[in-house]
């Protein structure tokens, strides 16, 4: 059983040891996720290096996305490393007060503009929402509170607030020195956190070509402000190439309760649009020390599985969880079971609107004649830039589309987008039905077509341009 959706696992302390990163390669990781809130320059360089390594090693393509880490607020550190807030006590945050020294009385926090975006009655949630402070006056930089929901805060957790309204840019200079880290690993997604909209996107990408690099960017939602209303949104989507629902980060801001309307609208909006998506966060979260998950996770895997994601994330679970081998073969099975049911199992609707003659007319016709004929065994999608396939994946098929192309890069990329398998196939110097003919003998070979069995093929007319697919054929495979 071929899986469609695909997995992306963070790397971390718990990757780095003994042969864990190919054992998760094995297990079939499609993407690795480089955190950039985390580690330095040369873990980054090393483990990019590692993965290429062990990829070409296996013989398959595994995408590395790089996540920039944002203008996530924190509060410092305190003298104890600890306190433990008492509901109903004051806490006050404060960016003057030393940042290694906070008490049960208040702590420094590392965005000086907190006052300013701050006013009396509005919650601030700490460590992903575990507790609550409720704003009851400002005085000068510093933001008094009174302790909702209290319990141990420890050194440097995060700060949120809740319905969104943080005003901190995108790209701090952190995420600028990162992105031209991002250039030179040769990565094949970076991520931005906390876009409030579109303008964010295209400066990040503006600085990432400034410093030459190619990676698709990736917009985490995880802002109040992000999905506040769609036309707002779909710009957000338009500007970038994939999407993550950045569950952690959104849920605190948005609530729990909506979270998961949410994820199906963003998932639905953004196949829409014609990008890809991840689901990410705490799909596994007990296996960061449990070696089997609860089937409240089980079917959170399931349930982004039947929603259309192109991918599920692993964050801690394999980044420093006791785990992480096992935590993808488990997240594998699971997809598996869930791409069986018959709801998805059902051809979708079309590409929407109106397009140019290439590509986009191609896939719809791959994907209708792929839906409509129980004959075809697969669609061998020859690209140049992933597009075509892009397309095809974003109208659901039950049958395998194969990528193939001739740049190792772009076979990364694809990797990404469900039900699309990479293949890197060199056609130099090769007319059209000798280059067909090639990938159908690949798969053949692979066992994963047989003679009689008939497949799809698309091309372009010329293998070198991208954006150029005008042949479809159906093949009888010998
Ligand atoms: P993070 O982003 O893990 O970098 O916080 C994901 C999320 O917020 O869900
Ligand atoms: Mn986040």
């Amino acid at each position: 059983m071929i899986r469609r959706t695909k997995i992306v696992a963070t790397l971390g302390p718990a990757t780095d040891s003994g042969d864990t990163l190919r054992q998760l390669i094995a297990e079939g990781v499609n993407t690795v996720r480089l955190n950039f809130s985390h580690g330095d320059a040369e873990d980054h360089r090393r483990r990019a290096g590692q993965v290429r390594a062990e990829a070409a090693r296996q013989g398959c393509h595994v995408a590395i996305l790089g996540d920039l880490q944002g203008p996530k607020i924190r509060v410092g550190k305190f003298t104890d490393s600890r306190v433990r807030l008492k509901n109903g006590s004051e806490f006050i945050l404060d960016p003057s007060r030393p940042v290694e020294r906070g008490d049960s009385g208040g702590v420094s926090v590392d965005y000086s503009q907190l006052a300013q975006d701050c006013s009396p009655g509005d919650c601030l949630l700490l460590d992903d929402g575990r507790l609550s402070l409720r704003v009851k006056k400002i005085v000068g930089a510093a933001v008094i509170t009174e302790v909702e929901s209290g319990g141990w805060l420890s050194d440097r957790k995060g700060i949120n607030k809740q319905g969104g309204g943080l005003t901190a840019p995108a790209l701090t200079e952190k995420d600028q020195r990162d992105i031209r880290v991002a250039a030179e690993l040769q990565l094949d997604y970076l991520a931005v956190s906390f876009p409030r909209g579109a303008r964010d996107i295209h400066r990040a990408r503006e600085l990432l070509q400034q410093a030459g690099g190619t990676s698709q960017i990736v917009a985490k939602i995880e802002r109040a402000e992000a999905v506040s209303s769609d036309e707002h949104l779909e710009k957000l989507i338009l500007a970038s190439d994939v999407i993550m629902v950045a569950r952690g980060d959104l849920a605190v801001e948005i609530g729990d309760a909506e979270l998961m309307g949410v994820q199906k609208h963003l998932i639905r909006f953004a196949r829409y649009l014609n990008r890809t998506v991840i689901t990410a966060t705490q799909m596994m979260e007990s296996m960061i020390s449990s070696p089997v998950p609860t089937r409240a996770e089980v079917c959170d895997v399931a349930n982004a599985v039947l929603d259309g994601t192109d991918a599920v994330m692993l964050s801690a679970e394999t980044a420093s969880g006791q785990y992480p081998v096992e935590t993808v073969r488990h997240m594998a099975e699971v997809i598996i079971g869930a791409e069986k049911h018959r709801a998805i199992q059902r051809p979708a609707d079309v590409l929407r609107g109106n397009y140019p003659a290439g590509d986009a007319c191609i896939a719809v016709a791959a994907i209708t004649i792929a839906n409509h004929c129980q004959d075809i065994r697969a669609i061998i999608c020859q690209t140049e830039t992933g597009n075509t396939a892009l397309l095809m994946s974003r109208v659901r098929a039950v049958i395998p589309i194969y990528a193939f192309c001739r740049h190792r890069r772009i076979c990364n990329r694809v990797a990404l987008y469900r039900g699309v398998d990479p293949v890197l196939m060199a056609v130099a110097g090769m007319d059209g039905p000798s280059r067909d003919q090639k990938a159908v003998n690949h798969l053949k070979q692979r066992k994963l077509l047989a003679p009689g069995d008939f497949v799809l093929v698309s091309r372009g007319y010329q293998q070198d341009i991208g954006g150029h697919t005008d042949t479809l054929r159906i093949v009888r495979v010998e």
